[in-house]
């Protein structure tokens, strides 16, 4: 490496990329199981009698990753500059790089910020598995990176082994009939583990690692527009209906401006949760909420039985760029065009 070559990535030779990055972290945005190494684990925070700790759950976990991989161990916490407290006692549990993801603002779990920040580290990081504990926070945190990163995932894993880069991720199947022993394909191997599957806790104390804090950036905006459900989708005459085919975020803001001019609300697909634009009330379909509304325009939706099957609306209008998508056929006027510009051009009509 030249004298003055980037600290960050391997591709500029002038330190000029304007990708600059602490030390470790480089521009790899390759995951592969030759590239990959080590696992990182997601250590869950808690606030207990004022003072902020590990999960109960997240010590076992790091002693078992430290155990099955011969790679680093990668630790990611999100938390004030007090994360700093936690550094001596999450490296005696085995982890040689922890990442600080800091934010002066910073005020517990936000999914959206969380998933990204986190993804982001990762594919930076390349490491060949990710583990975060089963608790209801991780358990919404792991399906959202994993979109993200556009990997799989196995939940509720209760025993974990390791062969060359590949995560064997064990866990009961068919009732509780067999125990499966689940390999996949994906990189990075991501899994959740059931809190209590690994009890056995070892520590070392005064061992050291070395800390990186970075600083990340919490979407106000959004995450004030998703957990800011005042009207339930249940209720309303008119629904603006956003799901995959939607493919910018800012487009759902359109959304919101467009139901605020109408009297309308939003709701969506499950894509968009799993992406984590939407939560989970906003979902329509089998697994989500059943709507009668008058109107249902739907904004990039296929129309799949599990998302029709929520939906009971008087008249349907689909915008689709495709003429022949399942949901044409159900829809009283079908709109063939891009969404993402028609949702742009219609909030921007009603401002002007
Ligand atoms: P896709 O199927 O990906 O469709 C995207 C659409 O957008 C396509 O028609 C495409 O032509 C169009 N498009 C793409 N780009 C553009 C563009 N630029 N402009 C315009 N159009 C575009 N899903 C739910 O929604 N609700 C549920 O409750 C639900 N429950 C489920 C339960 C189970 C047990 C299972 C297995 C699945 C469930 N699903 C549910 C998921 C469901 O099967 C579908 O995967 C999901 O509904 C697809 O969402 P979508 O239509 O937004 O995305």
């Amino acid at each position: 490496m030249s004298e003055n070559s980037c600290s960050s990535c391997q591709s500029c030779s002038d330190g000029n990329c304007g990708d600059r990055l602490p030390p470790g972290m480089l521009c790899q945005y390759n995951l592969n199981q030759e590239t990959s190494d080590g696992i990182m684990v997601f250590i869950e925070l808690i606030e207990s009698e004022g003072a902020l700790r590990l999960h109960p759950s997240v010590p076992g976990i790091l002693t078992k990753a430290r155990e099955i991989s011969d790679g680093r161990l990668f630790g990611i916490i999100f938390a004030k500059v007090d994360g700093k407290d936690l550094y001596d006692e999450i490296f005696s549990y085995g982890v040689d790089t922890l990442y600080h993801m800091r934010n002066p603002k910073h005020h517990g779990y936000s999914p959206r910020s969380y998933s990204r920040s986190f993804s982001e580290v990762i594919k930076r990081v390349g490491p060949s598995a990710v583990l975060l504990p089963a608790t209801p926070i991780g358990r919404e945190l792991a399906p959202l990176t994993a979109a993200l990163l556009e990997t799989g995932l196995t939940a509720d894993c209760t025993d974990l082994k390791i062969e060359g880069c590949r995560l064997h991720m064990i866990r009961p199947a068919l009732g509780g009939n067999i125990i499966a022993s689940i390999v996949s394909d994906s990189y990075p191997n991501m899994a959740t583990v059931r809190p209590g599957a690994f009890s056995d806790v070892k520590k070392e104390t005064g061992r050291k690692g070395t800390a990186i804090s970075h600083p990340y950036t919490i979407d106000e905006e959004t995450e004030k527009s998703t957990s800011d459900d005042i009207l339930d989708i249940t209720e309303s005459r008119i629904l603006i209906s956003i799901g995959n085919g939607v493919r910018k975020p800012s487009s759902v803001d359109y959304a919101f401006k467009i139901a605020e001019s109408i009297g309308a609300n939003v709701s969506c697909s499950r894509t968009v949760v799993d992406k984590g634009w939407l939560p989970q009330t906003r979902q329509v379909g089998q697994s989500g909420k059943m709507v009668s509304p008058d109107i249902y325009i739907a904004f990039g939706i296929s129309g799949s039985v599990q998302h029709m099957a929520g939906v009971k609306a008087k008249k349907i209008i689909t915008v689709n760029k495709d003429r022949n998508a399942p949901i044409a056929s159900l829809s009283d006027t079908v709109i063939v065009g891009d969404c993402d510009q028609i949702l742009r051009k219609w909030a921007d009509s009603l401002q002007n």
